[in-house]
């Protein structure tokens, strides 16, 4: 086992003297971690030298988020889902609904398997997006890595786009070469992240070093887009405007296997197992990664009584539409796929299709002034 000295020096305290307080805490990691969990991980660490207190550290030092019930913990690299299991395992069935350490997970990018989508009302549903993440095998995750890791991340990424040609041609756009002005309109058009000014972010490590190796390559059309070194090594983002969502999922399942084999072919796959699918940073996003979503217009539904429960039994989560940070403006929402584990691409998008479509009918019934009671669906 590698040496974490600085793990090793707390040992000189009790794990009760140790343990942090997690009293006012409403997370997954909160919700898991017993003081005997504690006692039993606290000393271990993985081969590149992660403990347990800096899996939890974002969990301990953000109680809870005002719009989502958050993870509480990452992966500093992709062995803490192992040598942590004790404590992830439970996280892991909490947060993807009951997925057992014995359950196995499903892949589908064919995507000809997706029923309808190219038809969401543009009058309502204002933008479609699919994005997920991967992670390079043999490299610490972004709450570990070191900047000559995070720079080497970086190198393979831009050689692997630089390959990609036809509707995927683009160009890397690394952070600090960048202009305020230039992040900024990026940022407002929603196709670059944020500054690194969320507290989950910045407690777990990952905005270290910012900006420097970090950058968005995109296509010339701006409708395939990779983020590098933000959360996970590469966010990879399919989006436009309106509600053709079939179109976006196609361009996603396309352009996502031709960089997975461009990676491939230089002997760096992405870090996959069958039970956990995709190993990523945060939890929440193991599996297929995925989070496919449309902005969209529902001023009479979000206020209506039904709504949050209506959102649960469609298997479908909301945000404002300035991301994961933001409360929603004006009735417009992000409304995504709740579940990423144990389901497959296909399915997860079939999901927001088919309900998307559905809530948009609803918003027009009300409009009408008629009532939406009969039309409230069956827990999915
Ligand atoms: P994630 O981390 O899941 O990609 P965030 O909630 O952090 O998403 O948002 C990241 C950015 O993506 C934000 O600028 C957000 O406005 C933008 N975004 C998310 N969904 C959509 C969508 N359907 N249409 C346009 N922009 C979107
Ligand atoms: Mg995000």
């Amino acid at each position: 086992m590698t040496k974490n000295c600085h793990n090793d020096y707390k040992m000189k305290f009790s794990d009760v003297e140790e343990f942090p307080d997690l009293s006012l805490h409403n997370n997954h990691m909160a919700k898991v971690l017993t003081k005997d969990m504690y006692k039993k991980l606290r000393s271990k660490s993985t081969p590149s030298g992660f403990t347990l207190d800096d899996c939890t550290q974002t969990g301990v030092d953000n109680p809870g988020h005002p719009f989502i019930m958050t993870v509480g913990c990452v992966a500093g690299d992709e062995e803490c889902y192992e040598v942590f299991k004790d404590m992830f395992d439970p996280i892991i069935s909490d947060r993807h609904g009951g997925y057992k350490p014995t359950d196995k997970h499903k892949t589908d990018l064919n995507f000809e398997n997706l029923k309808g989508g190219d038809d969401l009302d543009p009058a309502y549903v204002l933008s479609s997006r699919v994005r997920t993440g991967r992670s390079i095998k043999g490299y610490t995750l972004p709450p570990h890595n070191s900047r000559g890791e995070r720079r080497m991340v970086e190198k393979l990424s831009i050689e692997a786009l630089a390959t990609l040609d036809g509707e995927f041609k683009g160009k890397y756009y690394p952070l600090n070469a960048m202009t305020d002005a230039e992040q900024d309109q990026l940022i407002a058009d929603h196709f670059l992240f944020d500054k690194p000014v969320s507290p989950l972010l910045l407690s777990a490590g990952m905005a270290r070093d910012w900006p420097d190796a970090r950058g968005i390559w995109h296509n010339d059309a701006k409708s395939f887009l990779v983020w590098v070194n933000e959360e996970d090594h590469l966010r990879v983002i399919s989006m436009e405007k309106g509600g053709n969502m079939k179109e976006v999922f196609r361009r996603f399942c396309v352009g996502l296997q031709k960089i997975e084999a461009v990676f491939k072919k230089h002997n760096h796959g992405f870090m996959w197992n069958e039970h956990l699918g995709y190993v990523l940073t945060c939890p929440s996003n193991l599996g297929t990664g995925l989070r496919g979503g449309v902005h969209v217009k529902l001023p009479k539904l979000s206020t209506h009584a039904k709504f949050e429960e209506i959102l649960t039994r469609l298997r479908l989560q909301k945000r404002g539409t300035g991301g994961v940070d933001t409360a929603s403006v004006g009735g417009i929402f992000d409304i995504s796929n709740a579940d990423r584990l144990g389901s497959s691409e296909v399915q997860q998008v079939q999901m927001v299709v088919d309900g998307v479509k559905l809530m948009v009918e609803m918003e027009k019934k009300l409009e009408k002034g008629e009532a939406i009671d009969g039309m409230i669906p069956a827990q999915k």
